[in-house]
């Protein structure tokens, strides 16, 4: 039987994405071929990439001259914390940070290294629990970055804040979750295995006209220009991850786009945060106005916290995974990804009340 997947990532994807996918995999279209066997300048991987930047551009609402690009590289998304300032960010030149967990400050510690690094705003001093606001972006910056869904503390800004500079935004872990408006941003980075596909390809989304600005040498497969260029294709690119993310756009497209798959986001994320706030057994860690659609962490009520092991064990016994916090913040977490049917979050909602109903 299929599980209940609230794995943070690589999590979990369409079934009917991995049904194709496999099927892909032993003989793609009837050719005899796998496609993992195929070459990559070939006329049928030439069509996967290219219907698979199209949907990006649509699904984004990204007009196709609007000077915006749509790379596939590779390295994850940490290659994007140091290709970014590397790019964009010239040794004497300021770029602003806000720090919101982990990730964030992973990205913060690769800029240091590039150029001067202005850290504007941070909750880490309360372990992360909320997104700060308020902030002013000096005007100086050459970007400022922000991460849009902090996938280990549970947070997300509800709202993209308004910036004089372009935003580069660490997208990974709620990217296509919803509508966004890519004007503000210059460049968007997503590791495709938290929403969009397999490990192995990062969707880079960037204005040309960011780039060419700094003096350093960049190595041919550093400099986003050989991406816009050669179209992704300067060397080989994971071949077999840009199509699973193709066949995910698909779907995503055919469910409604981001729209439909916001409303279906936010129905999944009200049934478990309204358990966790009704069950007294359980509480939220972070701040409710910041709370993530996508990452909700909870822990046991205090009093309760013997309980945590137990729990996690009835949860493996109802063909829940995924869903130990991590290790920076303990207790749970149910990552709640598009492709997360809301099946899975009521079978989880009613564990945790039968839970409450037995030993509270
Ligand atoms: C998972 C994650 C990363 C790291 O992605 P890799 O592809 O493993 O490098 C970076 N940022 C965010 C927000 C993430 O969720």
């Amino acid at each position: 039987m299929k599980k209940h997947n609230f794995s943070a990532g690589p999590a979990v994807l369409p079934a009917s994405v991995l049904k194709e996918a496999a099927k892909g995999a032993l003989n793609y279209q009837g050719s005899g071929l796998s496609l993992l066997e195929m070459s990559h300048r070939g006329a049928e991987f030439t069509a996967i990439i290219e219907e698979a930047t199209a949907l990006v551009h649509e699904l984004l609402a990204i007009p196709p001259d609007s000077g915006y690009h749509v790379l596939w590289l590779t390295g994850g998304a940490s290659t994007q914390f140091f290709m970014v300032p590397m790019n964009l960010l010239d040794t004497n030149q300021m770029a602003a940070y806000v720090d919101t967990g982990s990730w964030a400050s992973k990205a913060i510690k690769e800029a240091k290294a590039f150029g001067r690094v202005e850290v504007i705003a941070s909750s880490k001093e309360q372990n992360y629990t909320f997104i700060p606001k308020g902030w002013k972006v000096p005007k100086n910056a050459r970007y400022l970055h922000l991460t849009s869904n902090n996938t280990i503390f549970g947070t997300q800004y509800q709202r993209f804040p308004k910036s004089t500079v372009p935003i580069v935004c660490d997208m990974s872990s709620d990217f296509l979750s919803r509508p966004v408006d890519v004007s503000p941003f210059g460049l968007i980075y997503a590791g495709a295995q938290k929403n969009l596909g397999p490990a192995g390809v990062t969707v880079v989304i960037m204005r040309e006209d960011l780039l060419g600005q700094v003096n350093r040498h960049l190595p041919t497969m550093l400099d986003y220009r050989t991406f816009i260029k050669e179209r992704s294709l300067y060397n080989t690119p994971p071949v077999f991850p840009i199509y699973v993310s193709m066949l995910t756009l698909r779907w995503l497209k055919k469910v409604g786009g981001p729209k439909a798959i916001h409303r279906r986001n936010k129905a999944k994320a009200k049934l478990l945060y309204d358990e966790i706030d009704a069950n007294p057994l359980f509480v939220g860690t972070v701040v409710k106005e910041d709370r993530s659609l996508m990452n909700a962490c909870f822990v046991m009520a205090p009093g309760y916290e013997a309980l945590e092991k137990e729990f996690l064990q009835e949860a493996q016994a109802a063909g829940i995974v995924g869903l130990k916090g991590h290790r920076s913040v303990g207790g749970f977490r149910a990552s709640m990804y598009n492709a997360l049917p809301k099946r899975s979050v009521q079978v989880l909602v009613d564990l945790m009340r039968d839970f409450a109903r037995r030993k509270g």
